[in-house]
């Protein structure tokens, strides 16, 4: 039975209510009056149900889904502004021992190269992130109880956040490692830890028991509830995200949605961020062998409906997606990027050589993280290195609430050109800087409190200066 206040994961994903969602969807899905009801309630901004965002999904309309489109661009306007927040990803092991079907770190995998990092290599992986410009990390690791334990996790991260490289520093550290106890989220929570990130792989029941055969992932609910014990310990920004092509995307979705309102409902703050990652090629893994890719224009009108759906939950995409499709995304709700991704242990410092694959996925956006925030300032955006919220303990309902009331457009506006600016000062190529210098001229006059301009205006000034680290 559906309950989305149970703390049974069966029952808060209940699949028949999906099955109903998808029936009620393609019931309504031409049904011009509920379709316009929906957008019209989804123009309030308070969000949409999974079954409302489900008839969104089905709809093939083309006019409304042009609707659709435009909302979810004003929305990502109007609380995310033209900001995109930068980060990158830093394996720290790919010794693994579940036999997760799409990843090549699974434990059946002899011929990939298995290696952890120690911590004088991650010394030199994170002065490498910091010679880039890079101050939010997110940490990835497989599950290992014998080779990477939680002291060893815990261990890392207090390494990561003590190595300061001439004006570098680490601000941030995400985490996505497998699902664990209240006990250890609590103990991540004590390190210092910014979002925790599990994504879900698939919210099908029996398709997750089948793509992870072996292993402790193979238990669905251990997996389905951990971002529950994790609130349980203390973090409250947390992370979702399924791998689109594993299951139809439309359970997926409707999935990911009830996910979102059973969190909201039992700790009254829903989800930090929503990744939309997508099967990709890597070391044994076909993307082909799973047949439920999906093409770009459905990934577009994902990205869009949660958007829509989910107004202030942060959106998420990796370099596993080409240039062409981020630029496709970004202006429809994504909120953070990854750039100059490597997705090998160890592959910051140094190249893998070629016959030493140890990369978890191909990365389709190859650019330096210079190329892309020049990009990102060519079509119009302010790349951010932001991570202002975390270190002032505006996190779970603190930031929801300033969130809703829009308030985060007073932090995070100066607080991204501040970070900018010291991006340009310290890592920027010649013409990286001045279209970036540009920029920051435009955009300081459109801080619109008086008083918050001033003191943006002065700040900056102190950066050319030499002096770092200025927030909201
Ligand atoms: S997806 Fe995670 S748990 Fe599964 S094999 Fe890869 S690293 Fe291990
Ligand atoms: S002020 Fe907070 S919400 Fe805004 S970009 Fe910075 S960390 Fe993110």
């Amino acid at each position: 039975m559906y309950d989305v206040r149970s703390m049974k994961a069966e029952e808060f994903i209940d699949d028949q209510e999906i099955l109903d969602t998808l029936a009620y969807a393609d019931a309504n899905k031409d049904n011009v009056e509920v379709i316009d009801r929906i957008i019209e309630k989804a123009k309030e901004r308070k969000g949409l149900s999974h079954r409302e965002a489900s008839v969104l999904l089905a709809c093939e309309m083309p006019d409304k889904i042009e609707e659709i489109y435009a909302l979810a661009q004003q929305i990502k306007k109007d609380y995310y502004g033209n900001r995109i927040v930068m980060f990158a990803p830093l394996y720290l092991s790919n010794y693994c021992v579940n036999g997760c079907l799409y990843c090549p770190y699974h434990l059946k995998n002899k011929h990939i190269a298995r290696k952890k990092l120690t911590q004088e290599e991650i010394v030199k992986e994170v002065t490498a992130l910091q010679d880039m410009g890079h101050k939010r990390l997110a940490i990835e690791a497989g599950e290992d109880p014998v080779n990477n334990p939680i002291e060893y996790i815990l261990e890392c991260i207090s390494t990561i956040y003590s190595i300061k490289h001439k004006n570098g520093a680490i601000r941030r550290v995400n985490v996505n490692i497998a699902a664990t106890t209240v006990e250890n989220y609590r103990k991540l929570k004590d390190a210092g830890i910014g979002t925790y990130i599990l994504f879900q792989e698939t919210y099908h029941k029996k398709s997750y028991e089948r793509l992870h055969p072996t292993g402790p992932k193979h238990d669905y609910a251990y997996h389905t509830e951990a971002m529950d014990r994790a609130m349980e310990g203390g973090i409250d920004d947390v992370g979702l995200g399924v791998l689109f092509g594993l299951e139809m995307y439309r359970y997926e979705f409707a999935g990911l949605l009830m996910h979102a309102e059973h969190l909201e409902a039992v700790h009254g703050v829903g989800p930090h961020t929503i990744s939309v990652p997508r099967v990709k090629r890597a070391d044994d893994i076909d993307p082909d062998e799973f047949d439920n890719g999906i093409s770009d224009d459905i990934f577009a009108k994902l990205c869009a409906l949660i958007r829509i759906s989910v107004p202030y939950t942060g959106m998420i995409i990796s370099t596993r997606e080409s240039q062409a499709v981020r630029e496709k995304v970004l202006p429809l709700g994504v909120s953070q990027i990854s750039g100059a991704s490597r997705t090998s242990v160890g592959g910051y410092a140094e190249e893998e050589p070629e016959d030493e694959n140890s990369a978890q996925f191909d990365v389709s956006d190859r650019r330096s993280l210079d190329e892309v925030v020049n990009w990102l300032i060519k079509l119009g955006y302010i790349p951010s290195f932001c991570t202002a919220c975390y270190r002032e303990g505006r996190t779970g309902d603190r930031f929801m609430s300033l969130c809703k009331n829009m308030q985060i457009l007073n932090c995070c506006h100066p607080n991204a050109l501040m970070t900018l600016k010291e991006y340009l000062e310290d890592y920027a190529s010649e013409e990286t800087y001045k279209i970036g210098m540009e920029l920051i001229d435009r955009e300081l006059e459109n801080i619109p409190n008086p008083k918050v301009k001033q003191i943006a205006y002065e700040h900056i000034h102190d950066i050319a200066e030499g002096k770092r680290d200025f927030r909201f």
